[in-house]
Formats: C-alpha cells, sequence, structure tokens
C-alpha cells in the first residue's frame, strides 16, 4: 500500500516509530508504536488504529504525572480577543446565536460560563474552533490557590482566604459524613440480602445502636449543609472580585497581565 507525506508528497513508509507527546511540559515517549516515515522529509505519523490504544496509554502517563506534579486547569477564555480581531461586534454575535448584546457580554466577561452546546454555537459563527476561544492549561496549584484570592490589582481580597479556609473544613466533614452514612446504608443492604427478608426500608433490619448513629449523621449533616450554605452566601460577593471567574476562568487581557506580573511563578503545562 502507497502512502503518500502529506507534508512533502512523498512515499511514506510502514515502520515502528517512537510516539512522543508533550503532556505537562513533560515530554513522554511511547516506543514502537505502528506507523509511517517520509523517505523524502522524515515526516512521522501514527498508524490510525492505533490511535485509539494510545489515547489511553497516554491519559494514564498524564495521571501519573499529576500525581507528582499538584497542578490545576484553568481555562483562559479569549472570546473578545479573537472577536476583537476579527471586528465583530458583540451585538452580532448576539444576534446570531439569539443573546441579547448584554447577555452575550456576560459571557465574554465570564460572568456566565456558556454550555458546551452554546460555546461551539459562538465558535461556528466566529468561525474559529472552542479551543480558540477558550483554552484550558494547567498551573503550579500553589499559584492557583493564590489566584483565587486575588482581585484584579492582584491584591488578596480581605476575608476570602480565611472563609475558603472555613469552608473546606466544612466541606471536609461533610464529605465524612456522607461517606459513614453510605456505609451504614450498604450494611443494610447486605443484611437484606444475606437474610432474604424483604421489607420495605432495609434500615429497620439494622441494629438500634446504628440506626441511631444514622439519625445522627443525620443531623449533622443537615447543620454542616447549613454551615456550608451560610460561607457560600459570604463568600459569593468576593468571589466575585477574584481575578479567576468562577474559580477557574480568566480573560485573555487578564492573564497577559498575570504573566508578567508573576513571571517566575508560571510554569505552563
Ligand atoms: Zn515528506
Amino acid at each position: 500500500m502507497m502512502k503518500e507525506c502529506t507534508k512533502c508528497g512523498g512515499q511514506m513508509i510502514d515502520l515502528l516509530i517512537d510516539y512522543e507527546r508533550n503532556i505537562m511540559g513533560q515530554k513522554i515517549t511511547i516506543p514502537n508504536v505502528e506507523g509511517y516515515r517520509c523517505e523524502k522529509c522524515g515526516y512521522e505519523e501514527i498508524a490510525p488504529w492505533v490511535e485509539k490504544r494510545l489515547a489511553v496509554k497516554v491519559l494514564k502517563k498524564q495521571l501519573e504525572i499529576q500525581k507528582d506534579m499538584p497542578a490545576e486547569p484553568i481555562t483562559i477564555n479569549k472570546l473578545k480577543t479573537v472577536r476583537k480581531k476579527k471586528e465583530i461586534p458583540q451585538k452580532l454575535i448576539g444576534e446570531a446565536i439569539g443573546f441579547t448584546e448584554q447577555r452575550f457580554g456576560a459571557v465574554e466577561r465570564n460572568e456566565n460560563t456558556p454550555t458546551v452546546h452554546l460555546a461551539n454555537q459562538i465558535a461556528s459563527v466566529m468561525n474559529v474552533n472552542v479551543s480558540d476561544i477558550y483554552e484550558t492549561l494547567y498551573i503550579p496549584r500553589d499559584f492557583f490557590l493564590e489566584l483565587l484570592n486575588m482581585d484584579s490589582n492582584f491584591e488578596i481580597i480581605e476575608g476570602l482566604p480565611e472563609l475558603r479556609e472555613e469552608f473546606q473544613k466544612w466541606d471536609d466533614r461533610h464529605n465524612v459524613i456522607k461517606n459513614e452514612m453510605r456505609k451504614i446504608r450498604s450494611k443494610a443492604r447486605k443484611i437484606a440480602r444475606e437474610t432474604g427478608k424483604k421489607v420495605k426500608d432495609p434500615m429497620t433490619l439494622l441494629p438500634e445502636e446504628t440506626r441511631k448513629e444514622f439519625e445522627q449523621l443525620i443531623e449533622e449533616n443537615k447543620m454542616v449543609l447549613e454551615q456550608k450554605e451560610k460561607l457560600r452566601k459570604k463568600m459569593k460577593p468576593l468571589k466575585k472580585r477574584s481575578i479567576l471567574k468562577q474559580d477557574r476562568i480568566i480573560d485573555a487581557d487578564t492573564w497577559e497581565r498575570i504573566k508578567e506580573k508573576f513571571p517566575d511563578r508560571i510554569t505552563l503545562y
């Protein structure tokens, strides 16, 4: 079978190649992958049928890397930059996607996160790819946590770090409670299964003590949820001032300012 090189039109020969990829700043190599190499220009390509297998391998490698490298994903919103470059008025895009200018403006300013459908629709009317307007990249976790509490002048938002910390404590407790409750419920189902007893509520099969424990967990859970809700409300106006919108999104202009201000804190993955 003759295969033509997409780069130079030369002839591609079948052989095993080293598949190289950059994952979060680290070059990884998966050796001996079925593929082709151009005799003329040396361009290499993997065979289409190994792509499926490779995707899983690459993801597993990424998980390994992520384990030893504390990083967090953020998304750069380049919507405005791309729109201005193409000189398309907000109003026109709004009209094309059935939004008012104000509503589209809110999406552009990261006040509203578009759904997958909407992001695609916007990209389509601007004749670009979604990745051209929303780019996701990884930054070091410690820097990410700092950005979360910073306003657009790079000042720490007063009170926010403390509220976040407190929220985290309640959230951790919430997870412990949920886990305990899950364990008790599954214990009840196990008893029902093993004894073959047909009851409407398997929880009634549990010893009195365990049921009491479960009741207490329900009560505590309610209290924890209330605390979380209270803190969420307190944090809301402060989070609005954060340089990271919706905890993960940043507009392209601000991102440029961050890169200028903290050149040595940013390692891009
Ligand atoms: Zn070639």
